[in-house]
């Protein structure tokens, strides 16, 4: 079959590359084959470089010869795409017929509202040559005044943070250390000087050079800290080329913000009575802009790659928070399942929200105590605001990953007494450095030597603590020192036996005394607990809570080192088995012999969050968990409706069940008719329908 039509091009720029390519990616959709004639020259629509070579602007005219057999779509499709000028301007424009996105959600709700770009491209860098020593030195000194700029200008976010984010004010500090950082500051002068280029493209080299450090510790966390310099080295190549970036302040209706990547700048200036969501092309769960906006409880979703390409201005769009799905102009049946989910959603979230600062005491008198897991220092207070009655688990790591260089002890106690004091009267257990050295990037330093095949099993968390001893001497003092704030507990993680235990007590004692000679105080009270997280631990529970103040039971680890499951494998994802049996006899036994001796047991892996978990955990006598923020208001709510007593009775036998499965069927089963309220409860079947 052949079609020839002939093509009108109507649109501003003529048949530009974007409009070629559009023209190309439509071609590969059909089997038919497409020839674009202008001026008696035919060429060949899958070529988007012949397309461009026929030069046809704005008024001019091709003709198509389509030849195969969905020829009659293919034109029919073709000269909608002309006629809506490629989707350059104004309504009715060409968009691909892909109508869904899906990204990584990372602060939930549901939001339907108008699209609004936010342009976020990257500043153009240029190389140029300097010629003479006098422009080496102008570019130092633009250099510096863009930095000195930025410095500025971050200060101007920090003084005007909203109060929902105001504990996220150290964000903004990183960005002034990273200026600052030799990385990237130093270096970029050196660049200048030693290479003779400018200053922009100096900068660029050496942001290039940051990222070769940061892949070569591939991991999702240190993935934040690069997201901040580049945010930052943005902001300075802004200043550098005069560049006024496109801003949030400016929108006054409601709007749903879609760019390639926001900083935690623009959160800072976003205004919640306009912004109703935002979208990202880039983007990690964990970026700091992320975690920001959890705090704004805005729905947003990240890393969808081509959303700003996908989307225009105007377009009416579905925001699913929950589970990153994104739906561009929807059909009014899908607009009505959606008001109707996002109902559902909010009765879920005021049903959990109204209980999260009620205490977690069971129906039948039993007290609970709920904690939260954190990682800086701004979560400490969405922490306590969710319901948290301490922090369970502060993971200290996020200091030593961001710089070359390892913290110092007044940096860290800086950090530590914030938290301390945001926390206080609560208590909070704060873990030393549990890190492998490959994810360090002072991994470049002389101290730490060459990376290790298997990190999972190397020198990492309380080894390498125990191998650089003023490291962990240098972090051990700044906690001491903080401790005079609140209520602190002290807790070594992947402890292996009791010799390594009272080896880093040792440590710990020699700090104490340095402190006694500087008059320094602290204090000498600290509880001393181990993270119970791998097996040879478990099995000498005995032993160790002899020793020990206090036990927390890591299962993210204690899981994947029992079952030998790299717990950052998809290709092991499924054997990553919580409910195993070994792993509820292992927690059983720690348990056990934590009450033996009368010390604190808890349990802060991530399965502290999960509804049915915490039935299982609290049934083998668990009655104190750390867990992610998120979580905290779900599980009291369940805790609070629920006869422990009962559950307890009825879970009796749960340690002879033989497989995970049959473990999963045997609580829901037990669950369902003990506490049909609970599991039949909305709350929870929304959650069962994926709202984490
Ligand atoms: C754990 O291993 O369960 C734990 C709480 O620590 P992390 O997830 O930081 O290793
Ligand atoms: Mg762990």
């Amino acid at each position: 079959m052949e079609e020839i039509r002939s093509l009108k091009v109507i649109n501003e720029l003529g048949m530009h590359a974007r409009a070629a390519g559009q023209i190309v990616e439509l071609a590969g959709k059909y089997k038919a084959k497409l020839f674009l004639m202008k001026d008696s020259r035919e060429v060949d629509g899958l070529s988007i470089l012949s397309i461009l070579s026929l030069a046809c602007p704005k008024g001019g005219e091709v003709e198509a010869r389509i030849i195969g057999v969905d020829a009659k779509e293919f034109i029919d499709e073709l000269e909608r795409l002309f006629k809506s000028k490629f989707g350059e301007t104004g309504m009715g424009q060409y968009r691909p017929k892909k109508k869904t996105m899906k990204g990584f959600p990372v602060s939930p709700g549901i939001t339907i509202g108008k699209a609004h770009h936010l342009d976020r491209s990257k500043t153009m860098v240029f190389y140029r040559k300097l010629i003479n020593k006098k422009e080496v030195d102008r570019e130092i000194d633009r250099f510096r005044q863009a930095v000195d700029m930025a410095k500025e200008q971050i200060q101007k976010f920090k003084s005007s943070i909203p109060e929902q984010v105001k504990g996220y004010a150290f964000v903004l500090d990183t960005h002034s250390m990273i200026l600052d950082d030799s990385l990237l500051f130093d270096s970029t002068l050196q660049r200048i000087q030693k290479e003779k280029v400018n200053a922009g493209w100096a900068l660029k080299k050496s942001v290039d050079n940051i990222h070769q450090l940061f892949k070569k510790v591939e991991d999702e966390y240190i993935g934040r800290g690069m997201d901040d310099v580049d945010s930052v080295s943005e902001r300075v190549l802004q200043n550098l080329t005069g560049v006024e970036p496109d801003s949030l302040v400016g929108i006054k209706e409601k709007v749903i913000v879609v760019a390639h990547s926001l900083s935690p700048c623009d959160i800072v200036e976003l205004n919640v009575s306009y912004v109703m969501g935002i979208l990202t092309d880039v983007g990690s769960r964990t970026s700091h802009m992320a975690i920001m906006s959890e705090a704004l409880e805005i729905p947003v979703v990240v890393g969808l790659e081509s959303a700003t390409d996908m989307i225009v201005d105007g377009d009416l769009l579905i925001v699913d928070g929950n589970t990153g799905d994104i739906i561009i102009n929807p059909e009014p049946d899908t607009i009505i399942s959606y008001e109707d989910k996002k109902k559902r959603y909010n009765s879920y979230k005021s049903a959990i929200d109204r209980v999260r600062h009620l205490p977690a005491e069971t129906s039948d008198g039993y007290k609970i105590t709920i904690k939260a897991n954190i990682e800086f220092l701004g979560e400490a207070k969405t922490a306590i605001e969710n319901g948290a009655e301490g922090i369970g688990l502060y993971r200290t790591e996020y200091l030593y990953m961001i710089k070359k260089d390892f913290p110092d002890e007044q940096t860290l106690f800086d950090d530590y007494s914030q938290i301390a004091k945001m926390v206080a009267p609560n208590p909070v257990t704060i873990r030393t450095l549990d890190i492998a050295s490959d994810k360090m990037m002072a991994s470049d330093s002389d101290m730490v030597t060459s990376r290790e095949d298997n990190p999972a099993l190397g020198l990492l968390s309380i080894r390498f603590c125990l191998s650089e001893r003023n490291v962990f001497k240098t972090q051990l003092r700044a906690i001491l020192r903080a401790s005079v704030f609140c209520n602190f507990r002290l807790m070594f993680p992947v402890i292996l036996g009791l010799g390594q235990f009272l080896g880093a007590k040792r440590v710990l004692k020699s700090v104490m005394r340095s402190l006694d000679r500087d008059g320094i105080e602290y204090n000498r009270e600290i509880p001393i607990g181990i993270l119970i997280e791998i097996p040879s631990a478990t099995s000498i529970a005995d032993i160790l809570a002899k020793h020990a103040d206090f036990f927390s039971i890591g299962t993210n680890d204690l899981i994947q080192y029992a079952l030998a499951i790299d717990r950052d494998n998809e290709h092991v994802a499924h054997l990553y088995e919580p409910f195993h049996p070994a792993v509820l006899r292992m927690i059983h036994q720690v348990v056990k012999a934590g009450n033996k001796e009368g010390i604190d047991v808890s349990l802060c892996g991530e399965i502290a969050g999960d509804p049915l978990a915490v039935l299982i955990l609290l049934s083998l006598g668990l009655e104190e968990f750390s867990m992610n923020i998120g979580s905290i208001p779900l599980i009291k709510k369940m805790i609070r409706m629920l006869p422990l007593g009962e559950v307890r009775d009825h879970f009796k036998g749960i340690l002879q069940v033989s497989t995970s499965k049959k473990v999963e069927s045997f609580v829901l089963k037990r669950a369902q008719s003990l506490l049909p309220n609970i599991f039949e409860e909305d709350v929870f079947r929304y959650r069962a329908t994926g709202t984490s």
